[in-house]
């Protein structure tokens, strides 16, 4: 007679404990790469045992390999290292774009291995064509892969406020849209039902910076993401801060100005409407009607030394100042990251900011707080999505391996 299944509390926590070292073994060679067995047992604290028996299960199933790397000149036997099976099993990063969708199939272990960015028609910004462009686009990409490929789910990034525990974008002023459900719009849209993910595009350039761009492995951070509207990602602790609604890190409205401009959002002296890439042109003094162009011309007058465009950028990096001032504060960062049209900005703005910083900042706080450019530029929001979406397969295994699909079974219905 077979032993009876395990049912009481003590069976169900010892196959939780047994996801999370699986999750954690996962999670790690993901984000540090190839290990060696032993490098598993020292970082994660499990037993030589587990981390056996858990490698062997994560091989089944195609999301590591085990191998030995032969190298020159060293001596005894090479032990055996665990590699992320990059080429077996991957989610898909999407990019939404006012103008533009970029979407990418990122394997395990973060490598991109396909990325295709397209122009939109802003006469199809309709959610609802947003959806089936988007397919199709997926479609297309996913078609260039080996069909076996498992995937876990696809992560979107989306300029606007995520409510990330149901995939409903609630404002998306630069798309127009306000309380679109468009997780379940794109299922609709897709012929195999797959885990999607969607958050705000500034939170997923702060996952990405912190793990594989300007601030890998520093666990408090703040990226500061602008265009013409301000995007806030925060890393407190190591975790993406959410708050009530997933809704935490808005700080384009931080109040900065008593008397100030109206912002998008109603109200009055928010952030910005002072550091915006609106704001810079303004005050660069153009007469010219805003456009993506005037900035990109701005950044190579301020690179060419051109006096009126320098001081522009200095009065731009006080305001700057001023609001980082508030959040260091608040938040005690030990890395501030400047993204969007404030990356390649930085050598511009960066003197007048930390004079401001230095004197509005305790002497404790900003001693400990640097402030660098982003360093996966325009790739980090995909980077990011992508990063989301694995993180999502992650805290759900095992069952994300028996809800994985192939590649071959993603496609755009016609519906
Ligand atoms: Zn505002």
């Amino acid at each position: 007679m077979s032993k009876p299944k395990t049912t009481g509390k003590s069976g169900l926590r010892s196959e939780l404990v047994r996801h999370n070292n699986l999750s954690a073994i996962l999670k790690l060679v993901h984000i540090k790469g190839p290990l060696t067995r032993s490098e598993i047992v020292d970082q994660t604290g499990l037993s030589r045992n587990t981390v056996g028996m858990l490698v062997g299960e994560l091989t089944t199933n195609e999301l590591v390999s085990e191998y030995v790397v032969e190298s020159n000149g060293s001596r005894g036997r090479p032990s055996p290292t665990v590699h992320p099976a990059h080429q077996s099993s991957a989610v898909i990063g999407v990019e939404i774009l006012v103008d533009s969708i970029a979407v990418a199939v990122v394997g395990i272990g973060g490598e991109a291995i396909k990325l295709r960015h397209t122009t939109r028609d802003r006469n199809r910004n309709h959610p609802e064509l947003v959806a089936t462009d988007l397919a199709k686009f997926i479609e297309s990409i996913i078609n260039e892969i080996p069909s076996k490929t498992h995937i876990y789910g696809i992560g979107i990034a989306v300029p606007g406020l995520v409510e990330p525990e149901n995939n409903v974008i609630l404002a998306g002023p630069n798309l127009g849209w306000e309380n679109v459900p468009f997780g379940q719009l794109l299922h609709e849209k897709l012929s195999a039902s797959t885990a999607i993910s969607i958050r705000n595009e500034a939170d997923l350039g702060a996952l990405a910076e912190q793990r594989r761009g300007a601030a890998t492995g520093i666990n408090n951070i703040l990226f500061v993401s602008a265009d013409i509207g301000i995007g806030g990602g925060i890393i407190s602790d190591g975790t993406l801060l959410s708050g009530t609604r997933g809704l935490a890190g808005e700080v384009g409205h931080l109040p900065v100005e008593q008397k100030g401009r109206t912002c998008r959002c109603g109200a009055i002296g928010c952030w910005e409407t002072v550091i915006g890439s609106e704001a810079l042109i303004e005050r660069i003094g153009s007469d010219q009607p805003f456009t993506y162009q005037a900035v990109a011309d701005s950044l190579t007058n301020a690179a060419q030394g051109d006096d009126k465009t320098l001081k522009a950028y200095e009065v731009h990096g006080h305001w700057l100042g001023v609001g980082l001032a508030g959040i260091i504060s608040v938040l005690n960062p030990q890395m501030i990251i400047l993204g969007g049209f404030l990356g390649p900005a930085y050598p511009y703005v960066i003197n007048a900011l930390y004079a401001e910083l230095n004197q509005r900042v305790m002497p404790a706080i900003i001693e400990n707080c640097e402030v660098v450019p982003s360093e996966l530029r325009d790739k980090a929001q995909l980077q990011g999505a992508a990063e989301f979406a694995w993180d999502h397969a992650f805290a759900t295994l095992p069952q994300a391996i028996d809800a994985r699909i192939s590649a071959s079974e993603l496609q755009a219905t016609d519906r």
